[in-house]
């Protein structure tokens, strides 16, 4: 649902209806997409907005947050059991902008555990099923934020992307999703996978949407050291060279969605000689960080405790044998190999190296193109259960991992169906251009 068919909804029987009967659908879906429902303070703040009470820029919209983001007194688990009953004491930056603005947060979405995952198959709380196929992964990690927003489940919903989660599940489900210039949100209450890779954004059913929330969460804050400190307003641009990167990847069937919806415009080619390395250098640069994030995990402080108390580290070991999923020990367990020291040069400086040849590459392609354009995913949302060995799973992050090293912003926009299933086209754009991307998509909204 838009924004403004929600508008409409809330005119004809106000908001305390409406937010009831959104609740009633979330709660029968099938979907999962959900874990953890703010009932009574969504009715609250409905029942505010129909006394006159409830002012911004989203005043009474239900916008769904992903549960790696922060929110005050409300569960946040990362879809981890480490982080079960994990209930913080602040707001993230992005949920204070929300409340400000009248937001009504309306639930905590499921995801892939701590955003590692492309499938949201690696959550504690269980599989995110795919609105328009039920037997399908809804993708990931931010699986459940998009499943929600295509499902009528939230109107607007904030994601986070490390390599591709929020564009992946956007493009899976039919609808956009933003991946901002590394620090034009803060990352303040995001709880960390892949500190100097991620970032929060928005997912929507059009671009104004988008273009509304990314307005709000946009912006300075002085407890995220990396953010820019600038603020986004939409304005649209002029975008006149496309460049198509010819060397990303695609099934013959997406390609050709894809070629279809460009043959509309005029556009030139260009290869990426790094995009060889960029798999390579993100997993090795995302685990490595992640092995130093998840430590914080003692049971101690917070997470999971267990009550078998021998020696401390029997204790830490038993914690994070029973707190932590397979995929995540997995990549605590690499990441922890890739810093060790003999193996540091060898494995973490060289991904580090092949990180600077890959934003080399951007910055060429951006001298001759405004946008670069190529299909989200490689192919059409896989059934659950599909993708069996992780090195698999892994590969298919293979067009949206670039944007991360290089600290780019990208989106995904929906081009279409094949065979029933949604299709998504990620156009990159230079540093701070998101107005690029936004008014690029919406002259293929109206091309197609
Ligand atoms: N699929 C990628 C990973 O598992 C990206 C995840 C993300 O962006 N959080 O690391």
């Amino acid at each position: 649902m838009k924004v403004f068919e929600w508008k409409n909804l809330v005119d004809e029987k106000g908001c305390f209806e409406a937010v009831s009967e959104l609740i009633d659908r979330i709660e029968r879906s099938k979907l999962n997409a959900y874990i953890t429902i703010c009932k009574d303070e969504a009715l609250r703040l409905a029942r505010e907005y129909d006394r006159g009470n409830l002012k911004g820029k989203l005043a009474g919209i239900p916008v769904a947050v992903k549960d790696n983001i922060t929110t005050k007194g409300i569960r946040t688990t990362c879809a981890s059991k480490m982080l079960l009953n994990y209930i913080p004491v602040f707001d993230a930056h992005v949920v204070e902008k929300l409340k400000s603005e009248g937001a009504i947060i309306i639930g905590k979405t499921n995801m892939d555990e701590f955003g590692m995952g492309t499938t949201t198959e690696t959550s504690y709380f269980g599989v995110v099923r795919n609105p328009y196929d039920l037997d399908r992964v809804a993708g990931g990690s931010s699986g459940g934020s998009a499943a929600a927003v295509a499902n009528d489940e939230a109107v607007l919903a904030l994601g986070s992307d490390t390599g591709g989660s929020i564009r992946c599940p956007a493009s899976f489900c039919g609808i956009y999703g933003l991946k901002p210039t590394y620090g034009l949100v803060s990352r303040y209450g995001l709880i960390p996978y892949a500190n100097s890779l991620e970032q929060i954004g928005p997912m929507a059913e059009s671009i104004e949407d988008l273009a509304l929330i990314l307005e709000v969460i946009a912006g300075r804050d002085e407890r995220d050291s990396t953010n820019s400190g600038r603020d986004f307003i939409f304005r649209e641009e002029k975008v006149e060279r496309i460049g198509i990167i010819k060397n990303m990847d695609a099934s013959e069937e997406v390609m050709n969605k894809f070629y279809e919806v460009m043959s509309n415009f005029e556009y030139g080619e260009i290869e990426f000689p790094s995009l060889k390395y960029s798999l390579a250098s993100y997993y090795i640069i995302a685990m490595s960080e992640a092995s130093s994030n998840l430590a914080r995990y003692d049971g101690v402080r917070y997470g999971h405790f267990s009550p078998f108390l021998t020696s401390w580290s029997d204790y830490y070991s038993r914690v994070r044998a029973e707190g932590f999923g397979m995929e995540v020990k997995r990549r605590i367990m690499l990441g922890s190999y890739a810093l060790s020291a003999g193996y540091y040069g060898k494995y973490y400086l060289k991904a580090l190296r092949a990180r600077t040849l890959i934003i080399e590459d951007f910055k060429k392609a951006f001298a001759k193109f405004d946008v670069l354009v190529s299909p989200t995913m490689p192919s059409l949302p896989f059934r659950i259960g599909e993708l069996k060995d992780p090195l698999t799973m892994y590969k298919m992050d293979v067009n949206t991992v670039p944007v991360n090293l290089a600290g780019l912003p990208a989106l995904s926009i929906p081009i279409g169906f094949i065979r029933g299933l949604p299709v998504g086209m990620q156009v990159i754009g230079n540093y701070f251009e998101e107005n690029k991307l936004l008014s690029f998509a919406k002259i293929i909204e109206e091309n197609i």
